[in-house]
C-alpha cells in the first residue's frame, strides 16, 4: 500500500513511518517543520535502509497538497500534521482552529477532487471530556472538551464523520478511521529517534526524560490529593511504537472498508504519575527529582481506554508496557540530551 503522512516528521508520524515501511509498505511525508524536524526522517530511512519521499509543505496549501497527493497517489492519507500544545490553545485558539480544521478541510477536498478513498486521523481521548467515567469505550458520547486544541480533534472528527457519510452517495465512497489516542510515550528502540519538543515539556514523560539528563532540576508533580490510590492522576501511557503498529492495522483496515469507524489506541492500563516517576528512575539507575505542587487546571483525575474494538477489528493491541516505555525513552534522551538540536 502507498501511504501519505501528513506531519510524518514529528514524533508519532516517524514512529509510524517505521511500523508502517517494516510491514511492507510506502510511505511518503508531508510536514512544515513547525514542529518537527527532517532530521527525523533522515533517521527513519537510516533505521529502515528505506527511501522516503519527503515534501516540505503546508497541508492546509490546496495547491500544493493536489499537485503532491495527485503525484503519490497515496492508498491512505494518514493526518498527523497538527498543532497540539493544550496550554498554547488556550491562548492562541484562532491559530489552532485555523491550523487544525484547514488540514483536513483542505484534504478533504483534494481527495474528491483526485478520487482518494482512504483516511486515518489522529484523534485524542480528550473527546471523551470530563464526564464520561472510564474506561472509555467508543461507543461513550463524546464530552465537552476543556481546551481548543481538544474542541479542533472534537469538531475534525465530526467533519470527517460528515463527509464520509456523504460520499456514500457518491462514486468514491469515503473510508476514515478515527483513532483516539490515549497517552503516547516512549521512543523507537534504536534510541535514533523520539520525543522531541520544543522549549519547556508540557507533558509528563518528555519532563521526566529531561530531569533524568538533568536539563531540568526537579518535575512537579500536579496535585496529590486525588481520589486514587497514591492521590496523582491516572493515566493510559502507550509505546509509540504500539501506537505507530496500531496505525497499520488501522490503514489495512481503511482501504477494505468504507464509512466512519473509531478506534480506541489505548493500553487499558492506568498508571499513576508517581508510578511513572518510579518505572522512570529504575530505567535511568537514580532516582528522578520530584516535588509535590497544586493540581494543574483542565486536569481530569483519570484517563484511559477500553481497548477491546481495536483488538477484535483490528487484531491490533498494545504489547508493550512501562518499563519499556522508560527504558526507550531513557535510551533516546540519553543519546539524544537535546533532541534533534534542530
Ligand atoms: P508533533 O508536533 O510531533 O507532530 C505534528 C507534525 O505536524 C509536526 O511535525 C508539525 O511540524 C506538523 N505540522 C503541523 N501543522 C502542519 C501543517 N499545517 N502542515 C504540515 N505539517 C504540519 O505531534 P505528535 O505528538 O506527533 O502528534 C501527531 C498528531 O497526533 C497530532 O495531530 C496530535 O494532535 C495528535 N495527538 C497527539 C497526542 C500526543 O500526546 N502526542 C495525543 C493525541 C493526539
Ligand atoms: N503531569 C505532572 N507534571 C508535569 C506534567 C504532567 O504532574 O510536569 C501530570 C498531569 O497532571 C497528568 C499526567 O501527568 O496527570 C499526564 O499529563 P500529560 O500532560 O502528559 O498528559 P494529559 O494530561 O494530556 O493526559
Amino acid at each position: 500500500m502507498r501511504t501519505l503522512l501528513t506531519g510524518g516528521a514529528g514524533y508519532i508520524g516517524s514512529h509510524t513511518a517505521i511500523a508502517m515501511i517494516e510491514a511492507g509498505h510506502e510511505v511518503a511525508v508531508v510536514d512544515n517543520y513547525y514542529n518537527s524536524s527532517p532530521e527525523a526522517i533522515r533517521r527513519v530511512e537510516q533505521i529502515t535502509g528505506k527511501k522516503i519521499a519527503l515534501y516540505e509543505a503546508d497541508s492546509a496549501d490546496k495547491d500544493r497538497m493536489r499537485e503532491i497527493l495527485a503525484k503519490e497517489r497515496p492508498d491512505c492519507i494518514i493526518h498527523f500534521a497538527g498543532l497540539k500544545a493544550v496550554g498554547e490553545s488556550v491562548a492562541k485558539p484562532v491559530e489552532y482552529y485555523r491550523n487544525n480544521i484547514d488540514t483536513t478541510l483542505t484534504l478533504l477536498e483534494c481527495m474528491k477532487e483526485l478520487g482518494l478513498t482512504n483516511f486515518v486521523f489522529s484523534s485524542s481521548a480528550t473527546v471523551y471530556g470530563e464526564d464520561n467515567i472510564p474506561p472509555f469505550t467508543e461507543t461513550m458520547p463524546k464530552g465537552a472538551c476543556t481546551n481548543p486544541y481538544g474542541w479542533t480533534k472534537w469538531m475534525q472528527e465530526q467533519i470527517l464523520r460528515d463527509a464520509a457519510f456523504a460520499s456514500e452517495k457518491e462514486d468514491s465512497k469515503l473510508s476514515v478511521v478515527l483513532l483516539r489516542y490515549f497517552n503516547p510515550v516512549g521512543a523507537h528502540e534504536s534510541g535514533l529517534i523520539g520525543e522531541d519538543p520544543q522549549g519547556i515539556p508540557n507533558n509528563l514523560m518528555p519532563y521526566i526524560s529531561q530531569v533524568a539528563v538533568r536539563r531540568r532540576d526537579h518535575l512537579t508533580v500536579f496535585g496529590d490529593d486525588y481520589d486514587t490510590p497514591d492521590g496523582t492522576c491516572r493515566r493510559d501511557y502507550i509505546h509509540v511504537m504500539d501506537l505507530a503498529e496500531g496505525h497499520v492495522a488501522a490503514a489495512e483496515y481503511a482501504v477494505n472498508n468504507k464509512g466512519t469507524e473509531v478506534f480506541n489506541l489505548g493500553t487499558g492500563n492506568p498508571y499513576s504519575v508517581l508510578d511513572m516517576v518510579k518505572a522512570f528512575s529504575n530505567a535511568c539507575g537514580h532516582p528522578v527529582k520530584y516535588e509535590i505542587g497544586p493540581r494543574r487546571a483542565g486536569d481530569v483525575q483519570d484517563s484511559w481506554a477500553n481497548a477491546d474494538k481495536a483488538k477484535e477489528v483490528l487484531g491490533w493491541e498494545a504489547k508493550r508496557g512501562i518499563d519499556e516505555i522508560c527504558r526507550d525513552a531513557w535510551n533516546w534522551q540519553s543519546h539524544n540530551p537535546n533532541g534533534y538540536d534542530k
